[in-house]
């Protein structure tokens, strides 16, 4: 069974989760207060549908209860993104995800019954930072508030050495869960795996461990 969706909110982030999800198949109720913006998606969303998000009537008679996973993409209007995700909560939707605007507003949005929060401006500022600091460094991802993930480059200091040679998990705490070789994907690489130029490392630690491996290992090649 196709699983539904609704977005709540279509400026740019809410209206390309919308345009994906359709894209892939899933059944997608797109609902914005502005008559324009439910214009532009009615061709793309299975439904779209003029409504005001904080108005709890408007959304039960959408049937919002039956959704899978609602996604709350108000920007700006942090009262109005505030009170429809309580709304959601206590109408006892299964899965609320809710772009936060602000570290204070994600915390609000963690204590009402948001299931999961993002901070997509926050996120992707620290991804291109990253990947400024050095060529070899390719992707940043947060995966908590102290932990993270990083896609590198194999880079002079790594290259002909194993993993046993590097010792990364003792030197630095961190694991490296993978290695890409061109298309291949080498899970959970053996402690005498060859690091040859052109490797991708996927490397999960706590954030300053992966600020000492990238420090030690990646940049300044
Ligand atoms: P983005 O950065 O994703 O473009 P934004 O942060 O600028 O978004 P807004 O433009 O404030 O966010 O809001 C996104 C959409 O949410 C707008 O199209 C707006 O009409 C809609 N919206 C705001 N409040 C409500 C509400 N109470 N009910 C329904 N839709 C709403």
């Amino acid at each position: 069974m196709k699983r539904e969706f609704a977005v709540i909110g279509l400026g740019r982030f809410g209206g390309s989760i919308c345009e994906e999800l359709s894209m892939e198949g899933m059944k997608v109720l797109a609902i914005d207060k502005n008559e324009h913006k439910i214009n532009e998606y009615k061709n793309i969303a299975s439904h779209a549908v003029i409504a005001d998000s904080t108005d709890e009537h408007a959304l039960k008679e959408l049937g919002i209860k039956n959704i899978d996973h609602v996604i709350v993409a108000i920007g700006d209007n942090i009262q109005a993104s505030i009170l429809t995700t309580v709304i959601l909560a206590d109408l006892g939707i299964k899965k609320i995800t809710v772009k936060a605007q602000s570290d204070y507003h994600e915390k609000i949005l963690n204590k009402i019954g948001a299931h999961h929060v993002v901070h997509p401006e926050r996120d992707m500022g620290k991804r291109i930072a990253h990947s400024l600091i050095s060529s070899n460094i390719l992707d940043y991802l947060e995966l908590s508030e102290d932990h993270s993930m990083v896609e590198v480059m194999a880079g002079r200091r790594m290259r002909g050495k194993t993993l046993v040679d590097l010792n990364i998990r003792a030197k630095f705490g961190c694991n490296v869960v993978a290695i890409k070789r061109g298309k291949q994907m080498n899970v959970s690489p053996s402690a005498d795996y060859i690091i040859q130029e052109n490797d991708v490392l996927i490397v999960i630690g706590a954030d300053n461990d992966i600020s000492r491996f990238e420090k030690q290992l990646v940049i300044d090649e």
